[in-house]
Formats: structure tokens, C-alpha cells, sequence
């Protein structure tokens, strides 16, 4: 009897994880992959893509099921994913995540959100999205969102249980970090029974977007010769929102001295300094740029920035931008 609910033409049943660097998704790739191996005698294959391997920067993982008598051939990216999982809210502004998803793909969104909210921020037509509160739960239990992600996976996908996570955590993060299992079991088992999972509503205002591999946009035929960086860490236009782990540095503008130790550690310069009578001022943080460091927060010696949790606070309304809307439209030139 078959194994897998659907499989493609070759047979393959399909997960794509849209991720950042430092959330564990390659791990957790070959966790689930290792899982369907070793409980279910499942042909397995699980590989990552990411650049300079830093915490914040971009990162894709697949993985592909089949039946045990059906060889996995395919050896590219997940095109067209059975089960699609987005780690990180933040990444559906910067990056085409959903593409190549079709009404049979279950999406999975780290977020507070309701499906339907989802919906419109995923601009999906139809099927099914699910929603789970991974920084949340991961924050309260002091692990990372993999486990709890495995476990609304185990949910979502049926032919992988709870039991199969546990099994390969017990084996893989009990081996190395024995201390950290028994948490992680618990909030395996929220991700799995918290998963907000439902068939959503036709909304003919949006479109599934087929796959496309992106081509760079400078390459051996038109690169400038000498070459340049053409998306620098701290231009104007980067957002490094989706690099952020759920935490964020929330000023406390009655307790600043204005000692700019905060200015001197953020190597994002991130901290907006305003003058006033020929003083410097303190003004708050630039979300934009701020990467969730914490470093801050660490050497405020008033404790004028405390860290908070993301999902608590409305970071559009406390950001205090460095640059005007003259200077963004000047580097958009
Ligand atoms: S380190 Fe603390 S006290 Fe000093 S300027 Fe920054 S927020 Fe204010
Ligand atoms: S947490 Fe603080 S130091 Fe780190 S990037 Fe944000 S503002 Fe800068």
C-alpha cells in the first residue's frame, strides 16, 4: 500500500523550505528526510541552498519523498512543492517565496496571523494555508523554530507522525545536546497540535505565479569591468527585517542619556542620532535595517533599550527612519 498521499509524474512527493540563515531549516531538511528514511523505508533526498552560509541571509532547503520502489532521479530544486514552509513572515515582502506553489500546495507561514490574513499577504487564489506561531512557542521554550516547523509538517503532510519527529530528534539533538531535548519534544508536540491549518476561500484577484530560476542581473556577458557589489549590506533600500529571530531592541527614550554607546556597537547603523541645539539626541531605532542583534541592548549601560518580543510590539509605528523619503527615492535612481 502506498506511503505517500500524492506524488508527481516521477513519483515524488515534495517540501521546499524558504528560510534565513540561523533558524535551523537546513537541519530540519534533513531531519525530516532522515525521519521518512529511517521509520518509513521511504527513498529520501534532502539538500540546501545559501550563500555566504550568515545568520540572516537567505536560505532554501528540499526535500523529496518516494515510495521504496521508486528512485529519486531529480536532483534540482523544488519546483513545485507538495508542502511549502516559510519560516520567517518577513521573507513574503522580499522574496517571491510562494512561487511554483499550486492549489494542491499546503502552505506554512511562521506567523501569529489567521489564515485568511495570510491569504492576502501570500496573494494565493485558493487552497490550503496554515499558520503557526513558531517564534512564539520557540521564544517561551528557549529552542529554535525547527522542531516546532517538523511538527506542524507531521500534521500537515499525515504519513509523518509525531512519533517519527521525536524519534529523530531523541536521536540527532539528544546525541549532541541531551539538556535541550525535553524541551524541544514539548514544543515539537505545540507546533504539531497549534498548526491553525484551513481550505481558503477563491479570491480571483490573485494568481498562482509559476517557477521561474532567477537569472542574476549582472553576469559574465554585461559585469562592469573591476566589478561592483550591487546590493551592499547598509544601503538604503535593504531590509534585514526577515533576519531578525523574534527579538527586537525597544528604546526607552526617559531613561537615554545619550551616551551613543548603542550608535558605536550597531554595525548596522541602525540607531538615529538627531541634532538640536548643537547636541546630539537619541531619536529610536530603524527597524529597516535592524537585524535583531541585540548588541545594543547589551551595552546600554541606563538601560534605555530592553529587548522585546517582535510580535508584542508595533515596529512600524516605533520606527524612527534614518533616512528621508527624498534620500530612498535618490538610491532608487
Ligand atoms: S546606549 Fe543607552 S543611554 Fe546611551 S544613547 Fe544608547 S540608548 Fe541612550
Ligand atoms: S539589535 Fe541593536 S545593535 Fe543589533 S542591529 Fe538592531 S539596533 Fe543595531
Amino acid at each position: 500500500m502506498a506511503i505517500l498521499p500524492k506524488t508527481d509524474k516521477y513519483g515524488l512527493y515534495e517540501i521546499r523550505f524558504e528560510s534565513i540563515g540561523g533558524l535551523g531549516a537546513n537541519l530540519a531538511g534533513k531531519m525530516l528526510a532522515e525521519a521518512g528514511l529511517k521509520y518509513l523505508g521511504l527513498n529520501v533526498s534532502s539538500f540546501s541552498s545559501y550563500g555566504s552560509e550568515k545568520k540572516g541571509s537567505p536560505v532554501k532547503s528540499f526535500i523529496r519523498f518516494a515510495e521504496p520502489n521508486t528512485p529519486i532521479k531529480v536532483n534540482s530544486p523544488v519546483e513545485t512543492p507538495n508542502i511549502l514552509v516559510v519560516f520567517h513572515e518577513n521573507l513574503i515582502k522580499s522574496m517571491p517565496v510562494t512561487l511554483g506553489c499550486t492549489e494542491d500546495t499546503v502552505i506554512i507561514v511562521n506567523s501569529r496571523k489567521s489564515p485568511e490574513e495570510l491569504q492576502d499577504i501570500l496573494k494565493i487564489p485558493k487552497g490550503k494555508i496554515a499558520s503557526i506561531d513558531a517564534t512564539g512557542i520557540a521564544l517561551e521554550a528557549k529552542v529554535k523554530i525547527n522542531g516546532i516547523i517538523l511538527g506542524a509538517i507531521a500534521k500537515a503532510a499525515g504519513f509523518i507522525t509525531l512519533e517519527h519527529i521525536n524519534g529523530i530528534f531523541e536521536e540527532i539533538i539528544g546525541a549532541k545536546y541531551p539538556d535541550l531535548l525535553k524541551a524541544n519534544i514539548n514544543a515539537i508536540k505545540k507546533g504539531y497540535d497549534e498548526l491553525n491549518l484551513k481550505e481558503v476561500a477563491l479570491k480571483k484577484d490573485y494568481a498562482f505565479k509559476p517557477f521561474v530560476k532567477a537569472d542574476p542581473a549582472l553576469g559574465y556577458t554585461n559585469q562592469i569591468p573591476g566589478g561592483i557589489v550591487p546590493n551592499p549590506g547598509n544601503t538604503v533600500n535593504k531590509d534585514l527585517s526577515a533576519g531578525r529571530s523574534g527579538m527586537i531592541p525597544v528604546f526607552h527614550k526617559d531613561k537615554c542619556i545619550n551616551c551613543a554607546l548603542c550608535d558605536v556597537v550597531c554595525s548596522d547603523l541602525c540607531i538615529v542620532f538627531k541634532e538640536e541645539n548643537g547636541q546630539m539626541f537619541m531619536k529610536g531605532v530603524d527597524y529597516q535595517f535592524c537585524k535583531g542583534c541585540l548588541k545594543c541592548v547589551v551595552i546600554c549601560p541606563k538601560q534605555a533599550l530592553t529587548e522585546g518580543v517582535e510580535t508584542e510590539h508595533d515596529v512600524k509605528a516605533m520606527t524612527v527612519k534614518l533616512f528621508s523619503e527624498s534620500d530612498m527615492a535618490q538610491n532608487h535612481k
